[in-house]
């Protein structure tokens, strides 16, 4: 999968993002992550982006064109690789950098109906992310990540280029670098390969809707607590009977939101009404 994400501060989520399980799927060419410099497409000799909001206003904004310019390298480069011979036209491999304003001189392809990139504004006004979103987005060969910076983006080249509009929380940052790559790692250890195991992505937090059980390691015995017997019993299928009830009993105290939505067999939600019964005895 490839993520280009344009920003006025590559070096930010590059650094953010070459460590690590990230970083390792990168170099092994199932990842890349390119930081385009939206500076690098400023028009005026000063290289500013950013400009006064008209109507007055707190801070700056940053500009149309230079958003624009830099969005429209990207996609052209990818459309220019998916127009080439399948060998040519694979994904990119390892790739992290920055690219340069030439890049705007490679052309769409003649057929301009081609499928555009998900474009996604990392924005406070946008849907909050979730494991949901992060599976979807996950399947996607390219997706180019926006981030603002100052008041944000000039409203213009967002109805132009934004395909989707996602926020991390309810709070507002001082730029969407951090949002972005909050996405891309989120997204990236979905992709098949990232994680060595497999099993890893298999049963976490937020699988229909549960959280995950609670986990322990060595050793047996610590500051007093003792590891769960069921867990050193070897009894797989007791196991993961004892998973799945404390998931329910944690999703049940942690997140009535989202257990709200889970949905349990009628064997489970008796035990359930079993405990809560002995609670109030
Ligand atoms: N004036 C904007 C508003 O009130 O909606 C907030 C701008 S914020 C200071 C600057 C940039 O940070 C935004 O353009 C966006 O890219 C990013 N940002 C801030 N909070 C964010 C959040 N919760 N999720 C995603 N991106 C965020």
């Amino acid at each position: 999968m490839n993520f280009h994400i344009l920003t006025l501060f590559p070096e930010m989520v590059l650094n953010g993002l070459n460590t690590s399980i990230i970083g390792r799927a990168v170099n092994s060419g199932l990842l890349s992550i390119e930081a385009v410099n939206i500076r690098d497409y400023a028009f005026n000799k000063h290289q500013s982006v950013d400009d006064y909001p008209y109507g007055g206003g707190a801070g700056m904004l940053m500009q149309a064109e230079p958003v624009y310019l830099a969005w429209k390298a990207v996609e052209e480069k990818i459309q220019a690789r998916r127009s080439l011979p399948a060998e040519n036209g694979a994904p990119l491999t390892g790739e992290t950098g920055v690219s340069a304003p030439e890049q705007q001189e490679i052309s769409m392809p003649p057929e301009t109906t081609a499928k555009r990139s998900r474009v996604v504004y990392l924005s406070p006004q946008g849907d909050v992310f979730d494991q949901k979103m992060a599976e979807e987005l996950a399947k996607e060969e390219d997706l180019i990540l926006l981030c603002g910076h100052y008041e944000g983006i000039d409203e213009r080249v967002l109805e132009e280029v934004v395909t989707d509009y996602v926020s991390i929380g309810d709070y507002v940052l001082t730029g969407g670098e951090l949002p972005a790559m909050v996405m891309v790692d989120a997204i990236s250890r979905l992709v098949p390969g990232v994680l060595h195991n497999d099993v890893s992505a298999e049963f976490e937090s937020f699988q229909d809707n549960f959280l995950e059980y609670p986990q322990y390691s060595r050793p047996e015995e610590w500051h007093g607590k003792k590891v769960p017997p069921v867990l050193l019993s070897g009894h797989h299928a007791n196991i993961e009977k004892w998973r799945r009830e404390q998931s329910i009993l944690r999703t049940k105290e942690r997140r009535p939101d989202l257990f709200a939505k889970c949905e349990l067999t009628d064997k489970e939600k008796k035990w359930l009404e079993g405990l809560e019964i002995q609670k109030e005895i």
